[in-house]
């Protein structure tokens, strides 16, 4: 393989072994992981993989293909937030979230090769930190399970790397099946497998990243889940999983009228969610796809994180004949995904790039993906 000469040019020596981690798109429920809500994510076949190998010092380093193979060096005792920035955080931050000195007891090389797109909303960044967490948790015989490999990942982005990032990428990205998709509780973090055989069922989901990125994106985020927890406050439960539509409102009079429509958001799109596990289980791709579309209005609408190249995308590729669409992750630009029929899916991208040039935007990118296998050794 390309990346076991590629470390022995960087490190003059082989690796011990080498571990993959894919990407991943979530189907739905968006916007409510922090409201201790349900999320239906996938894996992609885009993968990243990590070829490690241990020293006898205290030294790590650590290169990735992705970034001119530039070799960066630490002792392993340096390793401790806050560093500098740098893409390199992500893998210390699982070096150091495994335990340095009871658990990481020596040095090691890292080389890294990522195939999922930097920054395009597919979790690059949980698939860095899933195939270094799983490669060096084999290599020094941790024997961590999955769960507990994805809260490291995570513990690895949030207190390293300094991102609040929930812990459905590293969950997915470690735990999934091909041809079934991951229901994750994000209350008691319980995951289940659900049948999701795009290829059998001659479908596929298109990813499109509009390249849009609008400056709101930090703060309109924040709000988001601080209206979210305000309203939970004030109707004196944990999250907006204890509420129902119904005693939203019939205590509407305590909230404001935001917090009303942005609270109508999570609710709705919780049910939404379990509404697609059961179509999924009756294989009705059609319901699934309406519950997509119902899921991009609200976000759209109700939670107000849309924008105009995303719903462009939806608004395109819905009357391009796809059974569904929506925008995906924080929203305000980022990427959409589309549930289309596999014939229809170059047609589809064609009129989604025209749609994009005739309004004078950037080109977008298509990233077609369907549910694989989570991290594994190679
Ligand atoms: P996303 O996870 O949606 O792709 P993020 O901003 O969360 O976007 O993560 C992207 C960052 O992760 C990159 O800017 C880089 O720092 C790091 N990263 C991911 N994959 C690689 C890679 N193969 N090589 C180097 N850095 C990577
Ligand atoms: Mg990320």
């Amino acid at each position: 393989m390309n990346i076991e000469k590629r470390f022995f040019d960087t490190f003059s020596i082989g690796p011990d072994l080498i571990a993959a981690a894919p990407g991943r798109v979530n189907i739905i429920g968006e916007h409510i992981d922090y409201s201790q809500g349900y999320v239906l994510p996938f894996a992609i076949q885009d993968r990243t993989y990590a070829a490690v190998r241990k020293r006898d010092d205290n030294l790590v380093r650590i290169a990735s293909l992705q970034r001119k193979s530039v070799v960066h060096t630490y002792n392993l005792e340096e390793i401790r937030p806050p560093m500098k920035r740098g893409w390199e955080n992500y893998a210390l931050g699982v070096i150091w979230a495994l335990g340095i000195d009871q658990y990481i007891t020596h040095g090691v090389d890292i080389l890294i090769d990522g195939q999922v797109p930097l920054g395009a909303g597919l979790s690059s960044s949980a698939a860095l930190e899933c195939s270094v967490g799983l490669g060096l948790n084999t290599l020094f015989d941790l024997d961590h399970s999955l769960e507990a490999l994805a809260r490291i990942a995570q513990s690895a982005e949030n207190d390293f790397v300094g991102m609040p990032c929930g812990i459905m990428d590293q969950s997915v990205s470690l735990m999934a099946k091909a041809g079934f998709a991951l229901l994750l509780d994000c209350r008691d973090l319980t995951t289940s497998h659900i049948p999701f055989d795009l290829a059998a069922n001659g479908l596929e989901l298109l990813v499109v990243d509009t390249r849009a990125h609008h400056a709101l994106v930090d703060g309109g985020y924040a709000a988001r889940r601080a209206d979210c927890e305000s309203v939970a406050r004030k109707l004196g439960v944990d999250s907006l999983r204890d509420l129902s539509m119904e005693q939203i409102v019939t205590q509407k009079e305590k909230l404001t009228e935001i917090e009303l429509i942005r609270a109508r958001h999570g609710i709705t799109e919780m049910a939404r969610v379990l509404d697609s596990v059961t179509a999924l289980k009756e294989s009705n791709f059609e319901q699934l796809g309406r519950l997509i579309n119902l899921s991009h209005a609200s976000l759209k609408d109700d939670y107000a994180v849309s924008c105009p190249e995303l719903d462009l995308v939806v608004e395109t590729a819905q009357a391009a004949g796809a059974l569904g669409a929506r925008m995906v992750g924080g929203g305000f630009g980022g990427s959409a995904i589309a549930l289309v029929r596999a014939g229809l899916a170059e047609l589809t991208s064609i009129a989604i790039r025209e749609a994009f040039a005739k309004s004078g935007l950037k080109a977008p990118r298509f990233f077609p993906s369907l549910p694989s296998q989570g991290a594994q050794i190679i």
